[in-house]
């Protein structure tokens, strides 16, 4: 029987695949595979490639592969990690490989990027996933006397695949996925988790979606800015009308100046006016659904339950329980473990229990992992992570043309 202490299914059932064909085993792992989707014959030889395997028996065996430290340290720390939440989540499959540990790996939930297009260049963000950064990018780039990048990875002694994921591409254009899927190889599916760039106006999703041969059986779900509503003049919400079930994870890391400073392009009025939509659909289509996910930086960090009041105060969303919380690590001047804020971040957080508002566990876990981030992880506060924010943010400001919210103006 695998070992449970290591066992996650997600590498038995699931491709986590990225615009230049890159694949991890999950959009959390730490690292990439060496092999390429794009170079590959099709998926089933994709999918038993050595290394891929090579984590599979790590998994089963009690060996905690590198390529998931991400979990590994969450678990050393006690709090709930990714592979917890995707074993009980798929507990059928996770179960047929507790009974026999041989049982056939088909590709149940699929995690893809097709392109790297959005319209939003989202500050976290970068060319990898957004083509709206290739400018500002390039012109903050060439400012920087050393690689950035590779000097965090030092600091964090982490493997140099990591590079790969966190660094530009190296040219201007934009990047599509080459290899598609065949019906045949879709036929298992289950789960699709659809990001970008942004994919609610990329051709490809939309071609993708098409090609799935037995919608009735599958939830798709889209990581979306939710700023456009419309594919070649048709609503988004009729392309899928035959899935199981539509789930829309809407990004939204605050209204008004802070999200706006924090995902530029990003327009409160605009976001407010396509979320009524929405809940208009949601009323006439039980098979849609939606929820948020707040990505905190030092940006945002305490604008939280303001964003979230305010729609809950003004009616569109009723309580806290569809929302999660996601932390930014890059680029290292944007993370609040950098910042020694530890206290004044139990202190906001601790309004959770008062107001009782998380009748939602994902989302205290969320937060208690945050929390147990910044303090076990921290590095005490220094002057290069404060000059740096600082120089990043005039930068990104004036590039912008954007007002720096009033909570920021201590750092510059
Ligand atoms: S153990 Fe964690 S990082 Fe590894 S594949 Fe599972 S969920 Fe992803």
């Amino acid at each position: 029987m695998p070992n449970k202490d290591t066992f996650c299914v997600l590498p038995f059932m699931h491709l986590s695949v990225f615009q230049d064909g890159k694949v991890k085993p999950c959009c959390m792992s730490n690292s990439f595979f060496e092999e390429n989707y794009n170079e590959s014959i099709n998926f089933d030889t994709f999918f038993k490639n050595e290394s891929y395997q090579k984590l599979r028996d790590d998994l089963k065996n009690g060996v905690k592969n590198k390529m998931c430290d991400v979990c590994w340290k969450v678990e050393e720390h006690g709090g709930r990690s990714f592979r917890h939440e995707k074993n009980a989540q798929f507990k059928q499959q996770y179960d047929e490989f507790m009974e026999n540990e041989n049982a056939k790996s088909e590709l149940v939930f699929l995690d893809i990027r097709f392109s790297n297009q959005c319209n939003f260049k989202c500050r976290m963000c970068g060319e990898r996933d957004s083509t709206s950064w290739y400018d500002e990018r390039e012109e903050y780039w060439e400012r920087e006397v050393v690689d950035p990048v590779r000097e965090r990875l030092k600091q964090w002694e982490l493997d140099d695949k990591v590079y790969d994921y966190i660094s530009p591409f190296e040219s201007k254009k934009l990047h599509i996925l080459k290899n598609d899927f065949t019906k045949e190889e879709l036929s298992k599916l289950e789960y699709v988790y659809v990001a970008g760039g942004e994919p609610l106006y990329a051709k490809k999703v939309w071609d993708f979606i098409e090609t799935i041969p037995n919608p009735e059986n599958v939830t798709i779900q889209f990581q979306t800015n939710f700023s456009i509503l419309e594919y070649k003049g048709v609503s988004i919400f009729e392309f899928t009308k035959k899935f199981k079930s539509v789930v829309y994870s809407i990004s939204l890391d605050g209204l008004f100046e802070t999200g706006e400073f924090q995902r530029t392009n990003f327009k409160t009025n605009v976001f407010l006016d396509n979320l009524k939509k929405l809940n208009e659909e949601v009323a006439n289509n039980p098979n849609i659904r939606y929820d948020f996910t707040f990505t905190t930086s030092i940006l945002n960090v305490f604008n939280f339950f303001e964003t979230y009041d305010y729609l809950i105060n003004n009616g569109f969303i009723k309580d806290y329980s569809n929302l999660r919380f996601q932390i930014v690590k890059w680029p290292a001047h944007l993370d609040v473990k950098n910042f020694n804020v530890v206290k004044e971040v139990k202190e906001y957080y601790s309004r959770t229990d008062i107001k009782g508002k998380y009748k939602n566990p994902f989302l205290k876990g969320d937060i208690e992992n945050f929390i147990t981030y910044i303090e076990k992880d921290g590095w005490v506060e220094n002057k290069e992570h404060l000059e740096n924010l600082k120089n990043y943010l005039i930068f990104s400001k004036d590039y912008n043309n954007l007002k720096l919210p009033n909570n920021l103006e201590k750092y510059i």
